[in-house]
C-alpha cells in the first residue's frame, strides 16, 4: 500500500513541499503519496491524530504549528528538544517522533551547495523566532569562531543565547550593538523580508569574502540581499536551498534514503 505523508500548516496552499517530495519519491523509486493539510488554528493536534489514525506515516509541520508539534511529540531528537520546535513528525505505532531538520538543511545548503566552510568563521544570526531557534545548534556544531544573535527585541536574543550557551559561546543584543563588528556569514532569520523591510543593520557588517543568506525565498533579491549586495557581501543566497535540503533530511528520516537535491533545486528555480 502507498505510504501517506503531508505538510500541515495554516495557510498551506503556497507550500512547495508536495512538489519537492513528489520529485524525491520519483527519483528514488519510493512508493509514497505526499499532500498538504490545512489545519484550523485551534485544531492542530486533532488533525495530526486523524492523519495518524488513517494510516499516515509522517508529517512536515510549518507556520504556525512548530511549537505545538514539539509539545505533541512523544519522543524528540536532541536537536528538536533544544530548538523547542518541530518541523518533522514520524509516526511509529502510537508513538510520535519529533525532529527539526531546518538547521541541518541550512548547514547543508551553506556548506555543500554554496561551498562556504562555516568552521572558524564569524556568524551573525538575525532574529530570535522559530526559524532562528531551529538553526543555532547545527550552526554551533560547525565550530564557528564567533556566534552573535541580534534581534529587534533584544531580550529574546539574550534568552536564546542563554539557552544554547552549554553548546558553544554566543553573544546577543540589538542591532545597534553590532556597530564596528564584521561578520563572514550573516543570516537573516527574521520575517522582515516578508513585509519588504530590513532590520537596522550597520552598513559595515559584511567582512570581505562574506556570505549573506536570507532564509526567505522568492523571485528577485530581498531587501536584505539588496542591502548586502551594495554593502560588500561577496556572495548572496536565498532560502530555497534550505527549503529543499530540510525536505531531503525529513525524507531521509522517514524513508532511510537520501535524495539528490540539485535537480529539485534547479526545477524550482525554473518555475
Ligand atoms: P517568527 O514570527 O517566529 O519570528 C520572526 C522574527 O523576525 C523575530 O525575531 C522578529 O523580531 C523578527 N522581525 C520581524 N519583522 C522584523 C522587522 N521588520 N525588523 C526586524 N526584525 C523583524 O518567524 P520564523 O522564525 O518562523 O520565520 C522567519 C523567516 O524564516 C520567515 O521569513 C520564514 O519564511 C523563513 N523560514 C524559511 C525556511 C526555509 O526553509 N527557507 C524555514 C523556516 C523559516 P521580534 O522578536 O522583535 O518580534
Amino acid at each position: 500500500m502507498t505510504d501517506r505523508y503531508a505538510v500541515i500548516g495554516n495557510p498551506i496552499a503556497h507550500s512547495k513541499s508536495p512538489l519537492i517530495h513528489a520529485e524525491f519519491a520519483r527519483q528514488t523509486g519510493q512508493d509514497l503519496n505526499y499532500t498538504s493539510l490545512l489545519a484550523p488554528l485551534d485544531a492542530f493536534a486533532r488533525c495530526v491524530r486523524e492523519f495518524q489514525a488513517a494510516g499516515g506515516k509522517g508529517l512536515n509541520v510549518t507556520v504556525p504549528f512548530k511549537q505545538e508539534a514539539w509539545k505533541l511529540a512523544t519522543r524528540l531528537t536532541p536537536r528538536a528538544e533544544l530548538a523547542q520546535a518541530v518541523n518533522t513528525l514520524k509516526f511509529e505505532g502510537e508513538a510520535i517522533l519529533g525532529d527539526n531538520t531546518d538547521g541541518a538543511g541550512l548547514v547543508r545548503d551553506i556548506s555543500a551547495n554554496l561551498g562556504f566552510a562555516i568552521q572558524g568563521k564569524r556568524i551573525l544570526l538575525m532574529g530570535a523566532g522559530g526559524a532562528a531557534r531551529g538553526v543555532i545548534l547545527p550552526l554551533l556544531e560547525q565550530r564557528p569562531a564567533l556566534f552573535a544573535i541580534a534581534n529587534r527585541t533584544p531580550a529574546r536574543a539574550h534568552e536564546l543565547a542563554r539557552l544554547f550557551l552549554p553548546h558553544g559561546e554566543l553573544c546577543s543584543g540589538d542591532y545597534a550593538s553590532l556597530a564596528g563588528q564584521h561578520f563572514d556569514l550573516v543570516i537573516n532569520a527574521t520575517s522582515s523580508s516578508l513585509h519588504d523591510e530590513l532590520p537596522p543593520l550597520p552598513d559595515k557588517v559584511f567582512a570581505s569574502g562574506s556570505l549573506a543568506y536570507d532564509m526567505m525565498y522568492g523571485k528577485g533579491l530581498t531587501p536584505f540581499l539588496q542591502f548586502a549586495q551594495t554593502n560588500g557581501a561577496a556572495q548572496l543566497a536565498d532560502g530555497l536551498g534550505m527549503l529543499v535540503e530540510q525536505a531531503a533530511e525529513s525524507f531521509f528520516l522517514w524513508r532511510g534514503v537520501r535524495p539528490d537535491t540539485r535537480p529539485v533545486m534547479a526545477m524550482l528555480k525554473s518555475l
